[in-house]
């Protein structure tokens, strides 16, 4: 069967062995025989810049990546917000290619948005505040002149505090902003096909905009279970693991 696969949310760390060994045998047994693999981010818990390529179990997944791409099955990355410093150093050790945040690609003779979906929570204003200062290049130019170290710590006390935040914050200002997903459906013409993740809220939703229907496929995390999206000449597949 023809299909491409699209995955996002995995957060591997080195605290989850058992994800980042469920992506890798994901890698070498559906991914081998796909058209090519999405990624769209949060592939990693953090990342702290690409000098962290040989650090605990990200070396297994980057060798993992690399043994795919080579073996001729294009794999494409769209940063999240956990892996938004992954860079060109990542590209090269992976062969993976880095794809902006949003994007559209023409799947099967259909066009297809990709996006990691942050962008769309607009009801959460403090988190994109915070989006907004670390996506600049000069912030993340001096984040990166920093000793590799100094970055970890950085990152883990931002994450106990988002941690602390989530329990307070509504599940509803966590979820997209529906205007903003029509605003970006809008943007890109009203593509039929729109895929994301980001919300960990695996579903279907059909969004008719002026008798144009896109179909948005949110993909699922990979915290207990790995999921992936297929998509082939007959249309999207939610799968588990
Ligand atoms: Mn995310």
């Amino acid at each position: 069967m023809d299909y491409c696969l699209f995955v996002s949310d995995l957060h591997l760390c080195d605290s989850r062995p058992q994800i980042a060994r469920a992506f890798i045998s994901f890698l070498e047994t559906t991914a081998s025989k796909a058209r090519s693999l999405y990624i769209l981010g949060d592939l990693f818990e953090y990342w702290a810049g690409d000098d962290s390529i040989a650090t605990g179990a990200n070396q297994a997944i980057i060798q993992s990546l690399n043994k795919l791409t080579f073996s001729g099955v294009p794999v494409f990355f769209m940063h999240g917000n956990r892996d938004f410093l992954i860079g060109e150093g990542f590209a090269r050790a992976t062969g993976v290619k880095i794809l902006p945040n949003p994007s559209l690609v023409t799947l099967y003779g259909k066009p297809v948005l990709l996006s990691h979906g942050d962008a769309l929570c607009t009801d959460d204003i403090a988190y994109q505040k915070f989006r907004s200062e670390v996506r600049n290049a000069s912030w993340k130019t001096q984040f990166l002149n920093q000793p590799l170290k100094e970055r970890i710590a950085y990152i883990e006390e931002l994450r106990a505090r988002s941690e602390q935040e989530k329990s307070t914050k509504s599940m509803l200002i966590m979820d997209v902003n529906l205007q903003a997903v029509d605003n970006l459906l809008r943007e890109f013409k009203c593509p039929p096909l729109f895929i994301h993740g980001h919300t960990h809220r695996p579903n279907k939703h059909i969004h008719n905009i002026n008798g144009n229907v896109s179909e948005r496929w949110v993909l699922g995390d990979w915290y207990e279970q790995g999921s992936y999206l297929t998509l082939s000449a007959s249309g999207c597949h939610s799968q588990l693991l």
